[in-house]
């Protein structure tokens, strides 16, 4: 069986003590993530879904399923930091919109970590309005000029590549005219500049283009049609992490017990009815996996309800994270500054420690939950308009 093989592949790789990757020290964390992104590569455990010509497993959604639950559960990263852009966001639409020379020469390459990516769509006047974006890339013979600016990009100080969005006519209307466009990053046009975030690391960038270029035929889908690829790239964005994110809450959740337990504070009624209703929504949450689980298994697109999930989980976490503030009172004013070290999802790592620190660099990136990946106003429009057939928002 599958879930066997994982199970004991994960068995053989990890150390009979290992608690999760929560539990290195920030340096430490960044090695194994490398080591281990190299591991699942060369065992064929990191683009199941991608056919076999292009370095994937040619496996199905199942399967790659099974090794989101596996990993979760034993506290491992499925891939490297950027792997979200890479081989989510950015390989699965080259495989549904890239040409076949597009997906040879792209997919083995990020598979293998030789090109690593990173998502060039907000700028600093367009990001829940993301056609309003003005970026602009111009065609010459032999390649595109990029000019404008990017901001937000997530680990874009690690990347080598960028996929921007960008504009390609100004004359079209504001979702037409707009292409998505391939670029390395290591040229003298681009700038990636580091911005900090509450918690004191350089996460995210601002990306500076001056004439940049990239080649001709470096354009995913049509020329001018790119709203439609972009939109289904953001499709791709969290994967299965709906399935994983339920789990992943409930380790914290019971984290946070066992917190309010030492503290003796499971007698107050206030902070354990607090408690109890953080509990109720993380298995709502739970339950809600299971249902995209299923929908996605089925074939269906699950479309508008993943607004229904972001808009949970990112409330249930700053909601949680906040009683986690209240729980620890003046201790809590002790933050790191370092971060919860790579954390590539808003989950703590499995096998963190359960201290004061730890939970207020939580609390702080918990903050930005409800911004990224469409923020709560977006999700609600979403809900609103075409969940629930509401009239539309004047626009
Ligand atoms: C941690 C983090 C990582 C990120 N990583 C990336 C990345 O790698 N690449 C990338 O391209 N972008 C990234 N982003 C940017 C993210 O996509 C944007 O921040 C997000 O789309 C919101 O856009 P904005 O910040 O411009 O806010 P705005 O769109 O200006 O929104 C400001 C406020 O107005 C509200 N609002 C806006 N429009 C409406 C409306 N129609 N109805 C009701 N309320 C509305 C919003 O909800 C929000 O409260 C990241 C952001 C964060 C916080």
């Amino acid at each position: 069986m599958f879930r066997d093989r994982v199970r004991a592949f994960l068995g053989e790789h990890l150390p009979a003590d290992w608690t999760g990757i929560g539990a290195l020290l920030p340096a430490a964390q960044d090695q194994f993530r490398e080591e281990w992104r190299a591991l699942m590569h060369s065992n064929g455990l990191l683009a199941l879904t991608w056919p076999t010509q292009y370095g994937g497993a040619g496996l199905g959604p199942l399967e790659q399923l099974i090794v989101a639950e596996e990993c979760t559960a034993v506290g491992v990263p499925q891939g490297g930091l950027n792997d979200n852009f890479g081989i989510q966001m950015l390989g699965s639409t080259l495989l549904r919109w890239g040409t076949e020379e597009q997906c040879r020469h792209y997919l083995p390459r990020i598979l293998a970590g030789d090109d690593v990516w990173c998502q060039g769509f907000s700028e600093p006047d367009a990001g829940s309005d993301l056609a309003g974006l003005r970026t602009r890339a111009v065609a010459s013979d032999d390649h595109w000029t990029i000019n404008g600016q990017k901001i937000w990009t997530s680990y874009g100080h690690l990347a080598t590549h960028i996929f921007v969005l960008s504009r390609t006519d100004p004359s079209a209307g504001k979702h037409s005219g707009i292409s998505l466009l391939l670029c390395e990053l290591d040229q003298p046009g681009i700038e990636v500049r580091p911005l900090k975030t509450l918690t004191g690391e350089e996460e995210f960038n601002e990306v500076f283009f001056t004439d940049a270029r990239c080649p001709l035929d470096a354009v995913v889908g049509p020329v001018n049609g790119g709203w439609a690829v972009a939109m289904d790239l953001l499709g791709y964005e969290r994967g299965e992490a709906v399935a994983t994110l339920g789990t992943r809450f409930r380790r914290d959740f019971d984290r946070l017990h066992d917190l309010a337990a030492e503290r003796g504070q499971l007698a107050d009624p206030v902070l354990a009815e607090r408690l109890a209703y953080s509990l109720q929504r993380v298995e709502e949450l739970r339950c809600l996996g299971r249902q995209a689980v299923d929908g996605w298994l089925g074939g269906r697109d699950i479309g508008a309800e993943s607004s229904l999930h972001k808009l949970f989980w990112s409330e249930w976490l700053q909601m949680t994270t906040e009683l986690a503030m209240d729980i620890l009172g003046s201790a809590a004013t002790t933050a790191s500054g370092t971060g919860l070290q790579g954390v590539s999802f808003p989950a703590a790592e499995a096998g963190s420690a359960n201290t004061p620190s730890v939970w207020a660099d939580y609390f702080l990136r918990a903050r930005a939950a409800t911004i990224y990946a469409g923020s709560s106003e977006i999700q609600r429009n979403i809900i609103g308009e075409r969940l629930l057939g509401l009239p539309k928002e004047p626009r």
